[in-house]
């Protein structure tokens, strides 16, 4: 069999993206995390920043179309997108225009972090950033990125941030993500077919998702891609803006 088919290249589109919204919307109702309270029946539907705002502000659209929120977890150390560059700023604030819910995805691996005081600290620091960046509220958290220590913070709160990774979501609440662009468990369109689970949790990575079917590498590509030629983009018009030679350019 292909990766192609072994992998289910073809969910991770847009397009099937929208389809399995329709789903949801059927058979759950959607909860955001800074409203959440356990019900006997929801979903919740959550989104990792990892790499593309871009990607992120298209999901956000796709589910207002539909009247869905979900809670975006921005992550201030990316590797693939600067949260405070004027053009990713301004995509994070039509995806809070649209009525969604913003997290904080914490990456404790910066900081180094080996304790809860210390957890706590940055939460809050960076938590007051983004809000007062972007005048939003933020009301829960996830971890980028596990380590040992952050595999045993599972209380329900830290830093006052309800925390996706708690006891309570992991124990009781069935889980579905497309981490690193394939279904570690069960397809996303199973679980939301399937009866029996009246709790959920979905995670999706929005630069997994393309218009395109594509292999996971192909996704992650574009959106490197994509980035190096847009800083490419904005240095050549700044020489022209300025009046400056473009020597080697094209
Ligand atoms: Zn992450």
């Amino acid at each position: 069999m292909s990766n192609a088919t072994t992998y289910n290249f073809s969910d991770f589109t847009t397009q099937n993206y929208s389809k399995l919204l329709t789903l949801a919307k059927t058979n759950f109702e959607f909860k955001t995390f800074n409203t959440f309270k356990n019900e006997p029946k929801f979903i919740i539907w959550r989104h990792d920043v990892d790499f593309s705002m871009h990607r992120a502000l298209k999901m956000a659209q796709l589910e207002a179309e539909q009247g869905i929120q979900a809670t975006y977890f921005i992550l201030m150390h990316s590797e693939f997108y600067n949260l405070f560059e004027k053009e990713i700023s301004h995509l994070l604030k039509q995806i809070i225009d649209l009525g969604h819910d913003i997290g904080l995805h914490f990456d404790s691996h910066y900081y180094n972090i080996t304790n809860e005081s210390e957890l706590e600290s940055k939460l809050l620091f960076e938590k007051s950033i983004i809000e007062n960046v972007f005048n939003v509220s933020v009301t829960s958290f996830c971890f980028h990125i596990n380590n040992t220590f952050t595999l045993q913070c599972n209380k329900t709160h830290y830093a006052g941030l309800l925390n996706a990774f708690s006891n309570f979501f992991q124990k009781e609440v069935a889980y579905c993500s497309d981490s690193n662009g394939y279904w570690r468990f069960k397809r996303l369109e199973e679980m939301l077919s399937d009866k029996s689970i009246t709790q959920l949790q979905v995670l999706t990575h929005p630069e997994l998702w393309q218009d395109e079917v594509m292999s996971p590498k192909q996704r992650v590509d574009r959106c490197a891609d994509m980035r190096a030629e847009k800083t490419k983009q904005w240095y050549n018009q700044t020489l022209i803006s300025n009046g400056r030679k473009n020597i080697d350019w094209e």
